[in-house]
């Protein structure tokens, strides 16, 4: 049998870790408390000591400047913060949830094994897909897979090529929602279109909660002032409405208990309440279901859904599955919410090859970005005696930025566009501004906002730093000279962008920079977490 590979659900509120058992079967490996499930909070107690998990959450009210939350939601994002005169990024942040999840999932089966395949939403990015890779490099696991949740979570419930049908995954967990169209047929998964909002989840399901007992709180007790406003109180109620929202989920009221400057109260909450608080949270996860469907049949023009799939602890809202069935005519079927990710990541672990596995877990996290590893290796691997390959689309749009001469500004031309099915490999021309020109610069920018805009504010430069992006020595030309341009995205979801002068050959590849860390802050990162210890 290969070796232990565990799968990852590196989840925004909370995390989970599973394996294959000697049956070959998925297991959620059980943290040191006793839970499936681990709060994806880290809580810096010394400049060598970090908690992960329950404990961290509930330290929260007491530390709130030394516990980080949410960190998945600024994955691929450059903000540093100083923790005991030490910096930590998303990445290094993540990192520390990863290490500990292992630790413990090692410490559990008593498997030596750092390989890992970690799951992230489809509609990540390239820089956050590579944070996420980099997050585990930094805890010095063997990244071999990056696998999109809802795949994982089709896995998790024994779907298999060998059928042809598809799939809506309705992924919405405690802080991203994620809408996916799958089509399974031979020997291949194929995500025809994804989409969803990463700051949408079921934190905010409970900020709803809080703002509705707090209102009834205030009212009841007659206090004037506001109780949020104290930290002690507003962790403590956060906790406590989060619970109050599972109860929700399986009875017809919830009971709180409130206090605040020796002003106590018990407040009731009705499910009906709450469903009236959070219906615009719910019906904004509906109007996205309908726009990934439009983007799925405007590809696959007559595409039928079979099933749903409900994926994502906050799907266990009972609203959840009622919103659905008053819009749409799907079955749904549910998966193990919270744990599926977890699980079709170590199914996927299983299947990967160790020659598809690319072993840069180690050493290769400080390597030029030329040299980088690709993201997503194992995108063909083997389940159940049979070769499968995965398929995605582009879940951002990439482009270049022109000038308008007309306007005097700057703008993206986008050559390839979200929900492109990957690989892209297109082309066009653009033009020289002026006679005379000798040499023409070339930026590459990914969409960064929900949609795409040709404002230059609302994408990312993914232009390598540390390289010069000019075609120069351009020969004696006149204005509106073309220069031919090709984007190619791999299946990986790695753009590079080829331009060329047709009349002399100049020529320049660039190939886009993931990565958020610079080497040596990646190597430094790497120091600081060997250093940090679990506290138990
Ligand atoms: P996930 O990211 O998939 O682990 O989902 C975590 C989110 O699911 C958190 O916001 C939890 O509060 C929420 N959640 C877990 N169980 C339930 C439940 N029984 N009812 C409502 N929400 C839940």
């Amino acid at each position: 049998m290969s070796e232990d590979v565990f799968g990852i659900d590196l989840g925004t509120t909370y995390s989970a870790i599973a394996h294959m058992d000697e049956y070959g079967r998925p297991q959620i490996i059980q943290n040191r408390d006793g839970q499936n499930t681990t709060p994806s909070v880290v809580y810096f107690e010394s400049a060598s000591n970090f908690v992960v998990g329950q404990e961290a959450k509930n330290g929260a009210r007491v530390y709130p400047d030394e516990t980080v939350s949410l960190i998945k939601r600024e994955m691929g994002e450059k903000n540093e913060r100083i923790f005991f005169d030490q910096p930590f990024y998303p990445e290094t942040i993540s990192s520390l949830i990863l290490k500990q999840l292992v630790t413990e999932a090692q410490e559990a089966t008593g498997s030596t094994s750092s390989k890992v395949v970690i799951t992230v939403p489809a509609y990540f990015g390239l820089g956050e897909k590579e944070s996420t890779r980099q997050a585990g490099q930094i805890a010095g696991l063997d990244v071999v897979g990056i696998l999109a949740e809802p795949v994982a979570a089709a896995l998790s419930v024994g779907i298999t090529s060998a059928q042809d049908k598809c799939y809506f995954v309705y992924d919405l967990g405690g802080g991203t929602f994620d809408c996916t169209v799958l089509r399974v047929t031979q020997n291949a998964f194929e995500v025809v279109a994804t989409d969803g909002n990463r700051k949408l989840g079921g934190a905010d399901w409970d900020e709803a909660l809080f703002d509705l007992v707090l209102s009834k709180f205030v009212q009841e007790s007659g206090i004037d002032d506001d109780p949020a406003a104290d930290p002690e109180f507003y962790q403590g109620l956060m906790n406590d409405v989060e619970t109050a929202k599972k109860t929700l989920s399986k009875k017809e009221k919830a009971r709180l208990r409130c206090s605040y400057e020796g002003v106590q109260a018990v407040i009731f909450v009705t499910k009906e309440e709450f469903e009236a608080a959070t219906r615009h949270l719910l019906n904004e996860t509906l109007d996205i279901v309908q726009r990934t469907l439009d983007a799925a049949t405007s590809k696959v023009p007559g595409l039928n859904i079979d099933e749903v799939l409900l994926v994502g602890g906050s799907s266990r809202m009972p609203q959840v599955a009622e919103g659905l069935s008053s819009r749409f005519p799907w079955p749904l079927r549910n998966t193990e919410f919270d744990l599926a990710v977890a699980q079709g990541a170590a199914i996927y672990g299983s299947g990967v090859q160790p020659a598809v596995s690319d072993g840069d877990g180690g050493e290769g996290s400080a390597a030029p970005a030329d040299d980088l590893p690709m993201l997503g290796s194992g995108q063909e691997i083997v389940l159940d005696g049979r070769q499968v390959t995965f398929t995605n689309v582009l879940s951002k749009s990439v482009g270049v930025r022109f000038f308008n001469k007309k306007t005097k500004e700057h703008y993206i031309g986008f050559l390839a566009h979200a929900q492109d099915k990957l690989p892209v490999h297109t082309t066009m021309t653009a033009f020289t501004i002026e006679d005379h020109q000798t040499s023409v610069e070339l930026q590459l920018y990914e969409q960064s906002g929900e949609a795409e805009s040709q404002e230059v504010e609302h994408n990312k430069r993914i232009t390598p730093e540390g390289v010069d992006p000019r075609i120069t020595g351009l020969p004696d030309l006149p204005e509106g000279s073309p220069i031919e341009l090709t984007l190619s995205i791999t299946n990986e979801g790695l753009a590079s962008l080829h331009a060329v002068e047709p009349t002399s050959g100049h020529e320049l590849t660039l190939e886009a920079s993931l990565s958020t860390m610079q080497p040596e802050e990646l190597e430094q990162a790497r120091g600081i977490v060997s250093r940090m210890d679990i506290s138990i």
